[in-house]
């Protein structure tokens, strides 16, 4: 993705502002002395379109029209906080109505086209934001996290867990990892891919549902799957769809494994659902860019504050220390000076039916295991 942007850069030679003459680098999205938008032209042209649509009661077209334009404005400039919550106001719009989430009709070519073309200034405008870290953007990062986990489990983890015949709760499910990866085999870890899988394409399908444009999921066999944003969500609110949408797929899969184990009693399948749903767990701890603090970004204070209890109530439950960290880094948030203003009642149930769910799942007996 450096690479690529850099390239962007040698092709485009530095302009000059038509308003103060400065030398405007190819990666710049304005004169630096006079703020001078490069892609004004473009950024008009998607204006109107968004205007064109929004008259046609196509609300997905104007969301796409604004959502490109957010690309070509500067980031800490009003234009884009202003861009920003149109975006986010029609997607309330849509969920709360019901209405498609696909554009009634593509960009026009003119519009993308116009200027140095809004694909290669996207490209641009990620390099500048830092490179390869930025290429591989928000989804991306959290894909390669949890990839990085299993990898680890999957591997090193193995003979480590099996070291740890004693601890808390939170060691005696990598424990368990580890023993039914000797007793499963390739089968077990199979099926947790496939889980991961599951996961990930939750995310693509959120993005999917926000028109937010992103590269096809790359699945690299065995470990993951990669992601990678060509556009940002717009708010928090977004942001929190995308982030949740990874765990609720999850808990799908790790429920239809819990079904299938009924219907079979095959306990692989248990300690599939298990583990899975455990996994899942892991990453709703509110820390990083984990998927967890993703929600907890589009919730208030008292929301977060909501998440705290019910965690550390269910962890008591089960008596799993995950729960507990969930609790505490929550709590964290929650004194955190970035809380929403205002509050989120679907980010905060998606949230409360992944604990209770996942939760349930972690308890699962595997049938003659630990
Ligand atoms: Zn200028
Ligand atoms: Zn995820």
């Amino acid at each position: 993705m450096s690479a690529l942007a850099s390239d962007a850069a040698e092709a485009n030679p530095p302009t000059l502002c038509p308003r103060c003459g400065t030398q405007v680098a190819a990666r710049l999205l304005h004169c630096p002395a006079c703020r001078w938008l490069v892609h004004g032209e473009a950024l008009r042209q998607l204006a109107l379109h968004a205007e064109q649509s929004d008259a046609r009661g196509d609300a997905a077209g104007a969301r796409a029209a604004w959502r490109r334009a957010l690309e070509l404005l500067p980031r800490d400039s009003a234009q884009h906080a202003e861009v920003a919550r149109r975006v986010d106001a029609i997607g309330r719009l849509i969920e709360q109505q019901g209405l498609p989430t696909e554009p009634a009709a593509r960009l026009g070519r003119s519009a993308i086209d116009s200027g140095a073309g809004a694909d290669e200034a996207t490209s641009r405008s990620f390099g500048a934001l830092g490179g390869a870290a930025a290429g591989i953007t928000a989804v991306g990062l959290l894909v390669w996290k949890l990839k990085a986990v299993i990898a680890f489990l999957l591997t090193k983890g193995k003979l480590l867990l099996l070291g740890l015949t004693q601890g808390s709760t939170f060691f005696s499910m990598l424990l368990s990892l580890g023993v039914y990866w000797t007793v499963f085999g390739w089968m077990f870890a199979l099926g947790l891919v496939l889980s991961i899988y599951v996961h990930e394409i939750g995310h693509v399908a959120a993005l999917r549902r926000l028109g937010i444009r992103a590269s096809a999921p790359m699945f690299i066999p065995g470990l993951g799957a990669l992601v990678r944003l060509k556009e940002y969500p717009a708010s928090p609110r977004e942001d929190a769809r995308v982030g949740l949408a990874g765990p609720i797929w999850g808990l799908g899969a790790s429920l239809l494994a819990y079904a299938a184990f009924h219907a079979t009693g095959w306990p692989i399948l248990a300690a599939i659902a298990r583990v899975g749903a455990w996994l899942n767990l892991f990453n709703l701890i509110p820390v990083w860019q984990l998927d967890g603090s993703r929600g907890l970004r589009a919730l208030p204070r008292s929301g977060r504050w909501f998440i705290v209890a019910a965690a550390a109530a269910i962890g008591l439950v089960i008596q799993e220390m995950l729960y507990l960290l969930i609790a505490a880094a929550a709590a964290f948030q929650a004194l955190a000076k970035d809380a929403a203003p205002e509050p989120d009642a679907r980010t905060l149930t998606e949230f409360l039916i992944l604990l209770t769910g996942l939760g349930a799942l972690c308890a699962v007996t595997v049938p003659g295991l630990p």
